[in-house]
């Protein structure tokens, strides 16, 4: 993990949701996302495998019958982390 890209201190890693700007509409909820944070101000999301949460995000859209107001993404990091990790979806009133 890299230094604070505005002061260079440590970062602190905080789960948060986070809401994604996928295109021109609403944005997206993802849950329980990675944010690094400097005391300074400064804080960033870490995206896990970006390529297929489009892919995710673009199939529910086309697929699920619901507003994508009414979704929310989450990130399983597979048997190798990160790397065969895999995207799913809920609706969000079935999230506790
Ligand atoms: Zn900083």
């Amino acid at each position: 993990m890299h230094g604070c890209l505005d002061c260079g201190k440590p970062l602190t890693k905080k789960k948060r949701d986070h809401l994604y700007k996928y295109d021109r509409g609403k944005p997206i909820l993802l849950r329980g996302m990675t944010r690094l944070v400097c005391k300074c101000g400064y804080s960033e999301v870490e995206f896990p495998r970006i390529g297929p949460l489009h892919e995710t995000i673009k199939q529910a859209l086309s697929v699920l019958r619901v507003k994508r107001e009414d979704l929310a993404f989450f990130f399983t990091p597979g048997d190798h982390g990160v790397q065969d990790g895999a995207w799913g979806v809920i609706l969000r009133s079935s999230a506790a």
